[in-house]
């Protein structure tokens, strides 16, 4: 919850809680002005559901649209929607009338130095403080599952801890997704498929293959860039806004064909991750690189052979090759 003076008002819900209500089929009335407070998926998600139900919708974030945690396209798709973004301010009272909540007081922040996330701190500005009305105010902040059950796997701050084969303290039990970090469904299917390779192992004995850690993302000045075709992106048709409120169910981007998904495949540039284009090996003048037998197989580095010029990593186009 928000720490405010007030919440406890009925017409003041979490954003999970809201959204269960809606997905489970309830009847829920917000009434024409909701305000959300939060800058994640979550708050995100229950403005335009909150717009979908008919009302006003707005999100208010203590941050900057920089800092704001949802994912991007999510973000546009809102505002296409009408949801409006109030940056840089923070509920600090909420107004009540007959037990309900009807409005807050809200402060407007600027933004400091980085805290522990390396994202800015927003700081108080002294005396900027402005009203709000709502008729139901939602708050998508600070979410942590349910534990409930599970105290012995728990450690501290750090929920579930799991080590690189998402085994957990207790012998052969394994964990992922939210339990161990509150993040996105691709890493929750990651860790998924990690922990199967390890249930796997254990059971059967035999040794599995484990993706390795990544190295880190490759941004463009590690890669060659004229190596690549400019491909255009395949555009995904959307739903027009109006028609997107009209319908809870519709969705919003359609599916792409299969020859189209295969043309968004060929546009992978493969960052940091060889792609047998043989380009270092057609560099390397001392043999010191062995192609792969098989396509796609792994090239191998023969060091003895190597000169250390670096012409593979520095012509490598997709940023694989690191020299030391
Ligand atoms: C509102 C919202 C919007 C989001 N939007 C996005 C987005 O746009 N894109 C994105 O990539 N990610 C998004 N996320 C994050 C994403 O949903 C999660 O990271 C992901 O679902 C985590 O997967 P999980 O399997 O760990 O947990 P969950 O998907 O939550 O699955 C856990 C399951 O376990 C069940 N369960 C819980 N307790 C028990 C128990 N004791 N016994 C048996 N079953 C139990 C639950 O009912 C649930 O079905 C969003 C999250 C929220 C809350």
């Amino acid at each position: 919850m928000l720490r405010v003076e007030g919440e406890d008002a009925p017409n003041v819900w979490t954003g999970t809680d809201f959204l269960h209500k809606v997905n489970a089929g309830e009847s829920v009335d917000v009434g024409d002005k909701v305000v959300v407070i939060g800058g994640g998926d979550t708050a995100i998600d229950a403005a335009r559901v909150a717009r979908r139900l008919g009302a006003e919708a707005t999100i208010l974030y203590r941050r900057t649209r920089t800092e704001m945690p949802a994912i991007d396209e999510e973000i546009v798709g809102a505002e296409e929607e009408g949801v409006k973004i109030d940056l840089l301010a923070a509920p600090i009272e909420i107004y009540k009338k007959n037990g309900k909540a009807t409005g807050m007081k809200c402060q407007r922040m600027e933004l400091g130095e980085p805290d522990d996330s390396g994202r800015r701190r927003p700081v108080p500005i002294e005396g900027d403080t402005f009203d709000v009305e709502f008729t139901t105010l939602i708050a998508a902040i600070s979410q942590a599952p349910d534990f409930t059950g599970f105290d012995e796997f728990i450690e501290g701050r750090d929920w579930i801890k799991v080590d690189e084969k998402q085994k957990t303290k207790i012998d052969g039990s394994f964990s992922g997704g939210d339990n161990v970090n509150l993040g996105l469904v691709i890493d929750a299917i990651f860790h998924g498929r990690q922990a199967a390779s390890a249930i796997h192992e254990m059971i059967s004995g035999e040794p599995q293959e484990f993706q390795q850690p990544q190295m880190g993302i490759i941004k463009f000045d590690k890669m060659q860039l004229s190596f690549y075709e400019g491909i255009e992106p395949v555009k995904v048709t959307e739903m027009a806004p109006d028609a997107r409120l009209k319908d809870m169910q519709a969705e919003i981007a359609a599916t792409i064909s299969q020859e189209d998904a295969l043309k968004e495949s060929k546009r992978c540039m493969s960052c940091g991750m060889c792609f047998d284009c043989g380009t270092c090996w057609s560099y390397c003048q001392d043999n010191a690189i062995v192609k792969p037998f098989d396509k796609g197989g792994t090239y191998k580095f023969k060091l003895e052979f190597c000169n250390g010029c670096k012409k593979c990593a520095e012509n490598c186009p997709c940023g694989y090759i690191e020299m030391h």
